[in-house]
């Protein structure tokens, strides 16, 4: 499945009670960026100056090291994998559902967390006081909203088109939005 939503929609924090309850793999790839960077491997330098912009690492960069995250953690994905942070513009979609079919498997749904922007944005700039993460500042946070806008959204329309998409109130208690999460999953 995939977990969707802007930054600050709480995927992270929903993925890791998804991992609790039914034992999905966990794809972030913020993470997996950020840890690239912090190993200054060669495709850590490349994303890192991207994501202090608040802008989308390239769609060839990002589907590549997915890939390889897919192939070297076979073993662990038994149970289903939750995708965070990916597919973020409809190339890298397709690319997925590419990667998977590879596999002979597919994405089964797209949980939406929405939202409204005054949230996002209080919750980032919240956030920024404790993550350390640079892209957490006010400046950063205005870029990667409208990087949302312009090129993560069109992907709703697309997993809705397909009859994949299933959008959730993301406002209220952590444990009221999983509840919300997971009737969507057992329905
Ligand atoms: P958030 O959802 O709060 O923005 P993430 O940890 O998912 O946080 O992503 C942080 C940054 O990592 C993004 O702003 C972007 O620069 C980069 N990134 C993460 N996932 C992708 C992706 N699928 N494609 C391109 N860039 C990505």
């Amino acid at each position: 499945m995939v977990i969707f939503g802007a930054p600050g929609s709480g995927k992270g924090t929903q993925s890791d009670k998804l991992i609790e309850k039914y034992g999905f793999y966990h794809i972030s790839t913020g993470d997996v960026l950020r840890d690239q960077i912090a190993r200054k491997t060669e495709a850590g330098i490349l994303a890192d100056r991207y994501i202090s912009e608040g802008h989308l690492v390239p769609d060839e960069h990002i589907i590549k090291i997915l890939g390889d995250v897919l192939d070297e953690n076979r073993e662990k994905m038994a149970n289903g994998i939750v995708f965070d942070g990916f597919p973020r513009t409809v190339n890298q979609a397709v690319a997925l559902e590419q990667m998977l079919k590879e596999r002979g498997s597919e994405v089964n749904a797209v949980i939406g967390l929405e939202v409204d922007e005054d949230e996002l944005i209080a919750r980032l700039v919240n956030r920024g006081k404790t993550s350390g993460r640079k892209d957490d500042n006010p400046e950063t946070i205005r870029e990667r909203l409208v990087v949302y806008h312009d090129s993560t959204c069109p992907l709703k329309e697309f997993y809705t088109k397909n009859n994949k998409y299933r959008g959730i109130d993301g406002t209220g208690s952590v444990d009221e939005i999983f509840e919300r999460i997971c009737k969507e999953i057992e329905r």
